[in-house]
């Protein structure tokens, strides 16, 4: 199908402020790191946006240190109502800075600027808002007439929502009275940074909130560490395994959110061009790189044929490119390791025999891209039905009952979301009911909202994000 030509209509990179170089956040001020300076860069281009100075062993220990003394000292003791002030400054402040942290976002992470701005920043400053509303009312939560914070909170997130993933860890964290260390991903240290420096802005106590840059082993460092009460992961399910045999026996706390496989029912009564819309949307938002994107397309057998035709059609119209111009609907992927990953897979997919279509959307001739795919005639055993891709990658599979459409939903080690798509209320009601997943949405996909808890089951993890169940995993 033919589509308009667009005029390019980037955002100024200019917006980001992007600094040359970029510290440690420990104990109230950003040090100089003892680890080894790394580069980030932007997928985009592959060109380094910044240095950043990491964490070595003995940084973690002193940021852990500084995190129990702003426990015991200023933020533990702190009534709840005055936590509240803080927090409320801090989404205050993110709103303020939202198309700034938006470009940065984009500019690291290589996400098109039209989710960064609409999606990954009000998201973040919405739960900044709605934790800020809960300081003073915990003990209305459900959980006890006085609830008490857990501790010292190390947390561990990945690079597809650096920022929402750093502030759907401190927003409880620190609503709830706990103290938090936070390690962001190496390839997306930015957002997390200038977070700090907002916290610092709104007069957040020193030692209340640290950042610690660096890779995977600043990230064992600081989940092995003695000195926290809990720990908070967000990532692979091969870490997230590994994390709970390090923690195992320590009697502190873990919550783990994990992979996923999801999902995506399409019955015949469905509203065709809303549900092809939702597909859409359930895997190729953020380039697939999401835990819960509908990367399992089901579809009933009798509209199948039909179904294929117009989804094909649609993904046809996406535009792949520049992350900064506000036309792209698909932008790079974040790094070499993970492109690399996603051909492997998508060639697996090759060989064991399903039919692969590609995109012709032109990719930009530098960076790190790969074009919106579609698997048809997998079968379940298939690695590209079975393995988190990861990637802008779909496998279509059908089924013919209801039945079926829920036996094959769950055939999958994962348990993190799942899409329905029907025009009958019942039938929703009944699938949703069966499927084993910590989020089931229906006629619609990717709604994400501070209130609503958000987490997995199985391979997927434990723990809940977000609602009053989300505050649990921060009060004892
Ligand atoms: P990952 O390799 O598990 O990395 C996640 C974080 O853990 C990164 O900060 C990483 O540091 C760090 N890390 C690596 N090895 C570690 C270790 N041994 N101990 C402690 N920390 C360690 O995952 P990823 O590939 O970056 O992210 C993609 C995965 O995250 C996907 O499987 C996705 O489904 C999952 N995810 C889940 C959710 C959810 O809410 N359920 C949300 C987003 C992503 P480096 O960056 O330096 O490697
Ligand atoms: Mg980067």
């Amino acid at each position: 199908m033919d589509t308009w030509d667009y005029a390019p209509a980037p955002e100024s990179a200019a917006l980001a402020n992007v600094a040359p170089t970029y510290r440690p956040f420990v104990d109230g001020a950003f040090v100089d790191g003892g680890g080894e300076a790394l580069k980030t860069v932007n997928p985009a281009t592959e060109e380094v946006l910044a240095e950043v100075g990491t964490a070595s062993e003995q940084d973690v220990d002193r940021a852990v240190a500084a995190a129990r003394r702003a426990f015991e000292k200023t933020w533990g003791p702190m009534p709840g109502a005055e936590r509240a002030k803080y927090l409320y400054r801090i989404a205050r402040i993110v709103a303020e800075r939202s198309r700034e942290l938006a470009v940065l976002e984009t500019l690291d992470n290589g996400k098109p600027i039209r989710e960064s701005r609409d999606v990954d920043v009000p998201t973040a400053s919405a739960h900044l808002f709605h934790h800020a509303g809960w300081a003073d009312k915990l003990g209305y939560a459900g959980l006890g007439p006085d609830p008490r914070p857990v501790g010292v909170v190390g947390a561990v997130i990945p690079w597809n929502f650096p920022l929402l993933m750093a502030v759907w860890k401190i927003a409880p964290a620190l609503a709830c009275g706990n103290t938090i260390v936070l390690k962001p991903a190496e390839t997306t240290p930015l957002t997390a940074l200038v977070l700090a420096e907002i916290a610092a802005e709104a007069g957040l106590p020193a030692g209340v909130l640290n950042v610690l840059p660096g890779a995977g082993g600043v990230g064992a460092a600081l989940v092995a560490h003695p000195g926290l009460d809990k720990v908070a992961f967000t990532g692979s399910t091969d870490v997230g395994k590994e994390i709970q045999r390090t923690l195992a026996g320590t009697g502190r706390r873990l919550t783990l959110e994990l992979g996923g496989k999801a999902a995506n029912i399409v019955y015949d009564d469905a509203a065709i061009d809303q549900a092809v819309e939702g597909v859409v949307d359930g895997i190729f938002f953020n380039q697939g790189h999401v835990c819960c994107a509908g990367s399992r397309l089901l579809v009933q057998e009798s509209i199948a044929e039909e179904f294929s035709e117009l989804l094909l059609r649609r993904v046809e119209t996406l535009r792949v490119g520049d992350p900064l111009d506000k036309n792209t609907d698909v932008g790079a992927i974040n790094s070499r390791a993970q492109l690399d990953r996603i051909v492997d897979l998508a060639a697996a997919g090759d060989a064991e025999g399903a039919e692969r279509w590609t995109s012709s959307c032109p990719l930009p001739e530098r960076g790190l891209y790969f074009p919106p795919t579609v698997f048809s005639g997998v079968e379940q055993t298939m690695r590209v039905a079975r393995e988190e891709i990861f990637g802008p990658v779909l496998s279509v599979l059908t089924f013919r009952t209801p039945e079926e459409a829920v036996a094959k939903a769950n055939n999958t080690p994962y348990g993190l979301s799942a899409g329905i798509w029907t025009e009958k209320g019942a039938k929703a009601m009944w699938t949703a009911r069966r499927l084993r997943a910590g989020v089931v949405w229906t006629n619609t996909f990717h709604r994400f909202d501070p209130t609503s808890p958000f987490g997995g089951y199985r391979e997927s993890g434990f723990g809940r994000e977000g609602g009053r169940a989300g505050l649990e995993a921060y009060l004892s």
